[in-house]
């Protein structure tokens, strides 16, 4: 099929998908690691590059290639290089572009673990980042040095759902003759599609919302076949892969990422809305409500505010910031504890002290990412019973 005719929820439903010969009307799992070849020239041929088809799974499944496909056509994308995770498909991104002596410009709020990666174990292998702020444009051209090869950002960040203006980033990126890369994890491409903003790279932890029922981990790198070429070298090379039969859970999770991403985005603007109003809230993060300071920004390159909502409470007599969000959390029965999101199931979390709690005290102040913080990734339950569940704000 080709792909331009349709709207995304089709394409959601069915761009990549390929059946076999048994006409099967759900893709099919190749729980396969090799593939037989008619003969040793169909072999050489293959190897080669001459004839297309599949080899070997590190590199080549049918399962993971319409996955791949369904992914590319949902971002628009030329190329998917689907990864085992989404900590991998950023390094696959950096290690297929970036070598020794190179810089990286990185926003200060993207996932912990992905400054971990580029500060800690990047940097040993002659990896350079600045980190400047997400929303200050003139941060990121102050940074650029003639050896910067990549912008990283995420919007909306976490938790402080804080927004970046992806064309005024690309801009300066593509003058300074940098690629913008967006990890668009809390978004899906059903809300907000980087590449049409002028965005070069993309990724995504598919373990999110892709999933979107917390059953597998998954990754991917889109972008242009030029830029994909030496991000898929380096998977096929050093084996960074997804599984089949994450790639089989993954294409069920996209067929129905649209009306998820709507059920999510409608549940956590009316529960943001309602946090809002409670006397013990002292401030509520999420880019769909009027009062979030990029508001208008986030609905010109998104189509919802997503799923993620933050919240400081108040603190009652003789009680610390941290107790008076460990009091919320643990009051809860029905919200999972957990960092994890972009589940069926929603979750609640403390960023102080998990997803935030390896950076500095002040790093964090500087953030804004006070003790009082708690992040809920609303999932599918109805909102009541979520509100219900906050029971400590309703005393
Ligand atoms: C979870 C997450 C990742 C890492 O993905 P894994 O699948 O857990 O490796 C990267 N970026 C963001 C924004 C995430 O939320």
């Amino acid at each position: 099929m080709t792909n331009k005719q349709y709207h995304a929820e089709t394409l959601s439903v069915r761009a990549g998908s390929e059946a076999t010969e048994f006409g099967e009307n759900s893709e099919a799992l190749f729980l396969n690691s090799s593939f037989r070849f008619k003969s040793a020239a169909q072999a050489a041929a293959r190897f080669g590059g001459q004839e297309p088809g599949n080899i070997y799974s590190r590199f080549t499944n049918p399962t993971v290639t319409m996955f791949q496909n369904k992914l590319a056509a949902l971002e628009g994308a030329e190329q998917c290089v689907a990864t085992s995770s989404g900590m991998s498909a950023i390094l696959a991104c950096v290690m297929g572009l970036c070598s020794a002596g190179d810089h990286i410009v990185a926003s200060r709020s993207i996932f912990g673990t992905s400054v971990q990666l580029f500060s800690n174990i990047m940097a040993r292998w002659g990896l350079l980042v600045t980190y400047v702020s997400l929303t200050n444009p003139a941060e990121w051209q102050a940074a650029v040095t003639p050896k910067t090869k990549l912008f990283f950002a995420e919007t909306p960040s976490n938790p402080l759902t804080e927004v970046c203006d992806i064309a005024a980033l690309a801009n300066i990126a593509h003058n300074a003759g940098v690629y913008l890369v967006v990890d668009n994890c809390f978004c899906t491409p059903a809300i907000q599609r980087p590449l049409d903003l002028g965005a070069d790279i993309i990724i995504h932890s598919a373990t999110k919302y892709i999933d979107g029922q917390g059953r597998c981990l998954g990754g991917a790198v889109l972008g242009s076949k030029a830029l994909m070429e030496p991000v898929y070298g380096f998977l096929r090379t050093a084996g960074v892969t997804m599984s089949a039969f994450n790639a089989w859970v993954f294409l069920k999770g996209l067929e129905t990422l649209h009306v998820r991403m709507e059920a999510h985005a409608r549940k956590a603007l009316a529960l943001a809305t309602w946090l809002e109003k409670q006397p013990q809230v002292a401030r509520v993060f999420y880019p769909g409500l009027v009062s979030h300071p990029q508001h208008v920004l986030a609905l010109k390159q998104q189509t919802s505010g997503g799923g993620i909502v933050s919240f400081e409470v108040k603190s009652k007599a003789g009680q610390t910031q941290q107790q008076a969000a460990w009091a919320l959390i643990d009051a809860t029965q029905l919200i999972s504890i957990t960092a994890n999101l972009g589940d069926a199931k929603s979750t609640i979390t403390h960023p102080a002290t998990t997803t935030h709690s390896r950076v500095s005290a002040e790093a964090r102040a500087a953030a804004g990412i006070q003790d009082n913080l708690v992040r809920i990734a609303v999932g599918l339950e109805h909102v009541d019973d979520l509100k219900a569940d906050l029971s400590l704000l309703a005393k």
